[in-house]
């Protein structure tokens, strides 16, 4: 088994920007969210999960999920987040580690926004933090996504433990603000991580 490591940061940190770099050394990443929806839709253990804790019509008559009805009956109660969030972590937790034992490279990475939030640190041997100032971040997210309202980012980046909690929690930091260079610090950390092996 490589070594296991979690990549995670704040909404609009760089953590997917800092992944792809990562993956240009040919280290294999898994991309925890988008995954996670993948295993909403195929994974039918967890499909039964989520039928018995939201009703049958989280998903339509083809057994596609309907993220509208999800998002509309789990987003506002944050009992439902933690009840769903409990049905899929586990699951992706599993998966990740299934597709982890297959690859041949020293270490591989998971690239997730909840390394911390969701206990997933204790089944990795290390995480990195990518870390911005929160204006910034605000700032790159609003460019990005032209449909979410600020509002909305801040209400994503309550549920987000602060910025310096999770350096401190890190076992890496990458400092990804708009005058720090990227490459020498990922390359740092990959000559560790390797070295380690
Ligand atoms: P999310 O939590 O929403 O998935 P993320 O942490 O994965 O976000 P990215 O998608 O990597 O963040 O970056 C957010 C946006 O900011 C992207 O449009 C990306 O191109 C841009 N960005 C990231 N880092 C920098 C940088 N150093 N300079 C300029 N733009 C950047």
């Amino acid at each position: 088994m490589p070594i296991l490591v979690g990549i995670t940061g704040g909404i609009g940190s760089g953590k997917s920007t800092v992944a792809k770099i990562f993956s240009l050394l040919s280290i294999p990443v898994y991309f925890a969210d988008h995954r996670a929806k993948w295993l909403m839709s195929h994974d039918e253990s967890l499909k039964i999960e989520i039928i018995n804790a939201f009703g049958a019509l989280s998903y339509d008559s083809e057994g596609s999920l309907d993220r509208t009805f999800l998002a509309n009956t789990v987003f506002s109660d944050p009992e439902k987040i933690k009840t769903i969030n409990s049905l899929v972590h586990p699951a992706v937790g599993k998966d990740f580690l299934a597709w982890a034992s297959q690859q041949t490279t020293p270490y591989v990475l998971k690239e997730a926004a909840l390394i911390f939030e969701s206990g997933g640190n204790q089944a990795l041997d290390f995480v990195i933090n990518v870390s911005s100032p929160l204006k910034v971040r605000i700032g790159r997210i609003l460019m990005r996504d032209s449909f979410r309202s600020e509002e909305q980012v801040n209400q994503i980046i309550n549920q987000q433990l602060p910025d310096e909690q999770k350096n401190e929690l890190a076992d890496f930091v990458i400092k990804n603000t708009d005058n720090k260079l990227l490459i020498p610090q990922v390359l740092e950390i990959h000559q560790k991580l390797i070295s380690k092996q």
